[in-house]
């Protein structure tokens, strides 16, 4: 028998990293060595002072039911960190928790956005953006990443995006898959079109902390008549190498967070309690782990980068933040898709082909770093070889 869905979940597609990884694991399994580059998770364990907060945490018996939007003393601990970071006077009340980042975007969106409504989101960006207009029966307008701008907005194409139902925009700096940031200079004419035609700003900031060379990363958030007008989403996922721990949280005005909050309780009734404990800690314990983290990161990104750059047909920007490279293809004369699975059949290298992201990704692949430098310098070796065989 033939189930007939729902309209609103008929477009969804798996992420591409899943599908990609599930391949890599049954070449595995069949004796393949293969290099890892396609899942965008920290290869690190938390740092070991918020594992123990969490172990302590269960132990003390922190393992029950807790408020939807969290527990006050992760919430307090998050407004505080969001006034040191961005200097914004955030209170507590605006702060939502959640089981990571997803469950808020989703239910931030739900919040505001009506059928029929408009929701403007990078291409190339993070799969979610694109999953959830659809899901609420809304129409998604993806907007270019531009190379020659370091893969900020095309702002042409942005103001040409924006119409009368535009209701909502999402932005992601620094960027996955690109590793981009956004330039204030961008972002004060983002906040501009939001105060003229009146829409809502998501500004997915998960990769704020993991930002190389200075690059500063100004968040929308604290431009003028922003605050009231955006919602900031965060999580420990990356920063903290907690993706499994599935903690995040949203930052928005309380009228908004308060339906948000509504949302949480009645689909996942709360975020694990334990879990907050360690994030307290992360918080507020010491950071030496997450510099010395950056620190190798950049080394990461640097070896990938030249590595890249130094295989004839492939160019690779420097990006200022993540753990992702987005090395343009173009020039080796086949589809994303085709190289991405010539890379991991002949190569054994498993990576993303730029359209994982949307239909602009085309003539790019994504590089997570989040493997060692002897991992990079042999998957590099490997595409090298590959890509002079498909010359010769
Ligand atoms: N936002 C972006 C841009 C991401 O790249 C990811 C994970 O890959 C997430 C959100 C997911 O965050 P979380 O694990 O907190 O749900």
């Amino acid at each position: 028998m033939t189930i007939e869905l729902a309209r609103r979940v008929r477009h969804l597609r798996a992420e591409g990293a899943y599908v990609v990884l599930a391949r890599a694991q049954e070449l595995e399994a069949a004796g393949r060595s293969i290099v890892h580059f396609e899942i965008g998770q920290p290869d690190f364990t938390p740092p070991a002072n918020v594992t123990l907060a969490g172990i302590r945490a269960i132990a003390d018996g922190y393992v029950r039911y807790n408020p939807p939007a969290g527990i006050q003393q992760l919430r307090a601990a998050i407004a505080e960190e969001v006034r040191r970071r961005n200097g914004l006077p955030v209170r507590p009340e605006q702060v939502v928790v959640g089981p990571g980042l997803k469950p808020n975007l989703f239910f931030a969106a739900a919040a505001l956005v009506e059928p029929g409504d408009e929701v403007i989101y990078p291409d190339p960006g993070f799969p979610s953006y694109e999953a959830l207009p659809a899901y609420l029966g809304a129409v998604g307008v993806p907007v270019a990443l531009a190379e020659v701008r370091g893969f900020s907005l095309d702002l042409e194409a942005f103001h040409r995006a924006i119409g009368p139902r535009t209701r909502l925009v999402i932005l992601n700096s620094p960027s996955n898959p690109t590793g981009g940031v956004i330039p204030r200079q961008d972002l004060e004419q983002i906040a501009a079109a939001a105060r003229r035609h009146d829409f809502w700003v998501m500004s997915d900031e998960i990769y704020a902390r993991l930002v190389y060379d200075g690059c500063p990363v100004p968040s929308i958030a604290t431009l003028p008549g922003m605050a009231e007008r955006t919602i900031v989403l965060d999580g420990f996922s990356k920063t903290h190498a907690m993706s499994g721990w599935r903690l995040g949280y949203a930052v928005m005005p309380v009228e908004l967070a308060s339906v948000v909050q509504l949302q949480l309780m009645h689909v996942v009734g709360c975020t694990a309690h334990f879990t907050q404990y360690a994030g307290v800690e992360a918080l507020q314990g010491p950071q030496d782990e997450v510099e010395q983290r950056l620190h190798e990161y950049r080394r990461r990104r640097d070896l990938l980068v030249e590595g890249l750059s130094a295989i004839p047909g492939i160019r690779c920007p420097r990006p200022a933040g993540a753990f992702y490279v987005f090395p343009n293809t173009q020039g080796l004369g086949r589809s994303s898709a085709e190289l991405a699975t010539y890379f991991l059949e002949e190569a054994g290298v498993a990576l993303l082909p730029g359209t994982s992201f949307g239909s602009n990704g085309e003539g790019y692949l994504r590089l997570s770093y989040c493997t060692s430098l002897d991992n990079i310098r042999e998957g590099i070796a490997r595409m090298r070889d590959a890509v002079r065989r498909l010359a010769g």
